[in-house]
């Protein structure tokens, strides 16, 4: 019989074709296809306690000085009082908040903060703070992580602590009681702006309070608005800011800041 050799190169063809597929259906699955071994992660060596900076850290403030801040409203030293390896809020008149003198983009964030034990008023005016994971304006501009006694304070409660504010209800109350040191442990993704100035995409916050999850990489609609619909404004990078807040009851103190940049 006479076969064309064109035909028998094609006929050839079709048989290693087919028994490759037979041979891959076949062969045996090996776990070293789905290992990964690059890029290899850095390594970063954890502080003694979990709480403790990790040896990439940015330390915002270790308890000693308050070289790292300075005043939202004229970028004067922070005029905070440093004592005892804590910080406390300074409530005089034309004092106001301080913020970072560095800005950052998407970062994980310590911080813990106290209520005083004696600690008076009630809803809003009872142990205000804030934490605004970036400040976009002297004032109470920005992204504001709440700060305030809700231990048994009641409130709205997207403006309990826990709350990014006025738009988060946090998950639960993890609150301790006034004179007990409490934590956030924050993930921050900045928005990102087109270059008209508008948005690319928005604010994301993950906020575990005294280790309890109380948003879940929660949507940020805008800056964090004491009156009115939150809306975005276009920035690069920004400070990190702490708030004091113009009520009458005592003043509340942080310590052990810390912040990671992220990639
Ligand atoms: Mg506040």
């Amino acid at each position: 019989m006479y076969i064309h050799f064109p035909k028998l190169v094609a006929l050839a063809s079709v048989i290693m074709a087919t028994s490759l597929v037979f041979a891959q259906k076949t062969a045996k699955p090996n776990p070293k296809d789905t290992e990964v071994w690059e890029p290899v992660p850095p390594v970063v060596t954890p502080g003694a306690k979990d709480s403790d900076p990790p040896s990439d850290a940015i330390v915002l403030f270790d308890g000693r000085n308050l070289d790292a801040w300075v005043s939202a409203q004229d970028h004067t030293p922070a005029k905070w009082f440093v004592h005892d390896g804590i910080l406390t809020v300074n409530k005089a008149a034309g004092v106001g908040n301080i913020e970072t003198r560095q800005k950052f983009k998407d970062y994980q964030l310590h911080i813990e903060w106290r209520i005083p034990s004696d600690i008076s008023g009630s809803d809003q005016a009872r142990g205000n703070s804030g934490v605004f994971l970036a400040s976009t304006g002297p004032g109470d501009d920005g992204y504001e992580l709440q700060v305030l006694d809700s231990y048994q304070n009641k409130t709205y409660v997207n403006g309990m602590a826990g709350s990014l504010y006025k738009q988060s209800i946090p998950l639960a109350n993890a609150a301790r009681k006034p004179g007990q040191w409490q934590t956030y442990n924050v993930i921050w993704t900045a928005p990102t702006f087109k270059e008209d100035g508008s948005l690319e995409t928005p604010a994301y916050a993950t906020v575990f309070w005294n280790g309890v999850l109380v948003d879940n990489h929660f949507r940020l609609k805008g800056q964090t608005l004491y009156i009115g619909k939150p809306f975005y404004k276009a920035y690069d990078r920004a400070p990190i800011k702490l708030q004091a807040h113009g009520d009458k009851s005592e003043p509340i103190s942080y310590r052990n800041i810390w912040v990671r940049e992220l990639p």
